[in-house]
């Protein structure tokens, strides 16, 4: 281990229990009131404009996918409050939660079935707009239907766009890609699962595989695009532009919570925990509810013991300039979605004002948190997902938070939301291999 680092693990205790592969949780001292608006690397008029692009997508992506007909080509999930796990949880693990707690169903979205169909998508409609306005093919006021057409297809299929994943990401940006008509590269990790990679291939998309993590894959991906002057490259460790797909969440989640008259003020702090792998989704998320919520809500991520770099990249300052490797920790996971070394090179630095904290978990207890969840709502989420539940698990930690803030007498009124972000298009067979898994333990 480096020096530097080996003497933060002498003087900060969160990151020496990581190190030693213990679940902790990681208090964030930078967080400051207000802080949302100390960020300079993105703004709300950019969400504003990212928001205003998937309205003008709306009627293509409606009639592109049928399952986005009920909501005018709106891809979004529904909240729903789930009580039979708040009891659980406060029964299995003493989790203590007072206050409401509600579950976002990212896990079903439309399309391709995780968190990824905010972020993912919405890069892909925003590069196809850019070529196509470029082209003099389309305005800003057109009809985006007239994008099924097929010299549009005719169009894409001369351009390629590539991208690193370990799953999810690739099943987005493969299908939206390949829907549109461009050539699709997916460079896939060895942790993505296999029914991903098939599924891909069955809509036409290429995937390469890799024996290597994640950061290979994305390295691989990268190098062949920057080789092909018709290729653009979806580049996960740096992208603004999946960071602001995964923002306008926050003003989606805002109308949902109006509409299930949940309040969000002072007297009713909202609790958000979000799984978090390079932290783009999570990191998106977060700023897209603060810019709206501001000191009223709370977030908090959570990453798997074994892959838990945006903690140490945090709690170190060091960002992306440390990876799990570093403190000799493997990376390997069950949860696929979160399988990232080293964490993305400028979501960390927009979270140190706004994130109250991360914490990890163990991999054995995804599985128990997905079976509890299944047999207490009858709601099916795959074991990175279950991730989110990991923060709320923590009550002393909680309640340390909760103190430091003066909300120690309004937690009876908060409401707290786990993100579900991964799940439906999960095949019955691996769910009944997920449901058996680590019950010997
Ligand atoms: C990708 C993913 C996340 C986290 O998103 P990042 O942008 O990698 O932090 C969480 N859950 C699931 C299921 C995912 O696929």
């Amino acid at each position: 281990m480096r020096k530097e680092l080996n003497q933060m693990v002498g003087t900060i205790p969160e990151v020496a229990d990581a190190a030693a592969l213990k679940e902790t949780f990681w208090l964030n001292g930078k967080q400051q009131a207000g802080g949302e608006k100390t960020i300079k690397e993105v703004s709300r008029e950019q969400v504003k404009d990212a928001s205003d692009r998937l309205l003008r997508f709306a009627p293509y992506l409606k009639m592109a996918f049928p399952e986005l007909e009920e909501t005018d080509g709106i891809i979004e999930s529904r909240l729903c409050e789930i009580n039979g796990m708040k009891e659980w949880l406060n029964r299995e693990y003493h989790a203590g939660i007072k206050g409401r707690l509600l579950l976002k169903r990212d896990s079903d979205l439309p399309v391709s079935g995780s968190v990824k169909a905010r972020g993912g998508i919405y890069e892909v409609l925003k590069y196809a707009e850019e070529l196509a306005l470029e082209a003099g093919m389309l305005r800003e006021t057109d009809d985006y239907s007239i994008l099924m057409r097929p010299e549009f297809l005719e169009f894409y299929s001369r351009h390629t766009i590539q991208v690193g994943s370990t799953g999810n990401l690739g099943m987005s940006i493969g299908i939206m890609s390949a829907k549109l008509g461009f050539h699709v590269i997916v460079h896939m990790s060895a942790d993505a699962k296999q029914w991903k990679k098939d599924l891909l291939r069955s809509r036409g998309v290429e995937v390469i595989e890799y024996a290597d993590d994640y950061c290979m894959a994305v390295e691989q991906g990268r190098k062949n695009s920057d080789a092909d002057p018709m290729s653009y490259f979806v580049d996960d460790e740096n992208s603004k532009n999946l960071f602001l797909g995964y923002s306008v969440a926050g003003e989606r989640l805002q109308a949902q919570l109006k509409e299930q008259k949940i309040a969000v003020d002072e007297e009713h702090p909202l609790f958000v925990y979000i799984p978090c792998g390079i932290g783009g989704a999570p990191g998106g998320i977060t700023y897209g509810l603060k810019q709206i919520f501001g000191d009223h809500v709370h977030c908090f991520f959570t990453e798997p013991v074994q892959a838990c770099c945006m903690m140490l990249g945090m709690a170190t300052g060091l960002h992306d300039g440390v990876s799990v490797s570093d403190f000799d920790i493997d990376g390997r996971t069950d949860a696929d979605g979160l399988a990232v070394g080293r964490p993305s090179a400028f979501v960390g630095r927009i979270m140190e004002p706004v994130l109250g904290g991360i914490a990890t978990i163990r991999d054995g207890r995804l599985y128990d948190l997905m079976r509890g969840l299944l047999a207490e709502e009858d709601i099916f989420i795959e074991p990175s997902s279950c991730a989110g539940f990991g923060a709320l698990i923590c009550p002393d930690d909680l309640a340390e938070y909760a103190k430091k803030w003066g909300l120690t007498d309004r937690m009876e009124q908060a409401s707290h939301i786990v993100w579900a972000t991964g799940g439906c298009m999960v095949p019955e067979e691996t769910r009944e291999t997920y449901l058996k898994t680590g019950l010997s333990e």
